[in-house]
């Protein structure tokens, strides 16, 4: 299946590792030229290489922290002045931290809202001025599985995250007429370092060794394992491709099975 992703142009936000990472080669090496950010300058430079390395793609990196006001708006500034356009925006941004509800602070609220809903809301906000110009363009939002089915212990994410898919829901009727999708991918367990600090952290929080922690996670996956990040990548890369046309406004989960809900 042809994708017809050479030649266009992708923001990849939170990318110097992990979904990210995995997204923004997966998207080069469909031929896309590609953005990516992070806050670490050098970490995210190192990635940005390595992707040019394995894909022969163009990736330009810029540090931005997709928290703040000014990060979304940088990010999107230096792609556009790079590439000249952006046809596909995939918002993502660090999970908010593990915690049940006496465990959450009003600031670590107002921190996490900051880093899960309004990264998305500023990211877009960015972005879809160019796309419109276009009359072309993708967005795909990084959630997780905890806004189907909410996960022990991650009170802020299963909270927050409803709120991006919120905002997906109403940006694929707003921007369907400008031939912009939006669609949101709800990833389960996938192995990468967010993952096994989660595991350290509920091993912690419920008095178990992290290798109990670990068969507890994997336990509620049918397929008996966790996801690498290239099955999410090849689901979002699909969501961001011309073979998507008319599809929006869905939040998928790429889970393994896990989540219990019937539709
Ligand atoms: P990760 O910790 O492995 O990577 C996160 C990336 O985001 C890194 O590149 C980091 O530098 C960057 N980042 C963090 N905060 C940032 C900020 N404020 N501004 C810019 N960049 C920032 O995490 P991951 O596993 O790739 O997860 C990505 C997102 O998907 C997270 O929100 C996570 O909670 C969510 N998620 C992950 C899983 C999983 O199993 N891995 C499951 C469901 C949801």
């Amino acid at each position: 299946m042809d994708l017809e992703l050479k030649g266009r142009v992708a923001a990849v936000a939170a990318a110097s590792k992990g979904l990210g990472r995995a997204i923004a080669e997966r998207l080069a090496r469909e031929g896309a030229s590609v953005a990516i950010c992070a806050r670490s300058p050098d970490a995210l430079e190192r990635t940005a290489q390595e992707i040019q390395g394995r894909t022969g793609a163009e990736v330009l990196a810029v540090p931005a922290d997709v928290a703040t006001p000014e990060g979304p708006k940088r990010f999107i500034a230096r792609t556009v002045e790079r590439f000249g356009r952006l046809d596909v925006l995939v918002t993502n941004a660090g999970g908010p931290p593990p915690g049940n509800f006496f465990d959450v602070s009003d600031a670590q609220w107002e921190a996490a809202f900051q880093l899960t809903v309004m990264s998305a809301v500023r990211l877009c906000r960015e972005a879809v001025p160019h796309m419109q110009k276009q009359k072309w363009g993708r967005i795909v939002h990084i959630t997780s599985v905890s806004v189907k089915q909410p996960l022990d212990t991650l009170l802020l994410s299963n909270a927050l995250r409803l709120a991006v898919i919120g905002l997906s829901k109403h940006l694929a009727r707003e921007l369907a007429p400008h031939n912009i999708t939006v669609n949101a991918v709800c990833p389960g367990p996938i192995a990468t370092e967010r993952l096994e600090q989660l595991i350290q952290a509920q091993a912690q929080l419920k008095g178990l060794s992290v290798e109990e922690a670990r068969a507890a996670w994997t336990r509620e996956i049918p397929m008996g394992r966790l996801g690498q990040p290239q099955e999410l990548a090849d689901v979002v890369a699909f969501l961001a491709s011309e073979r998507a046309s008319f599809l929006t406004g869905v939040a998928l989960q790429v889970d393994g099975g896990m989540v219990k809900f019937v539709l």
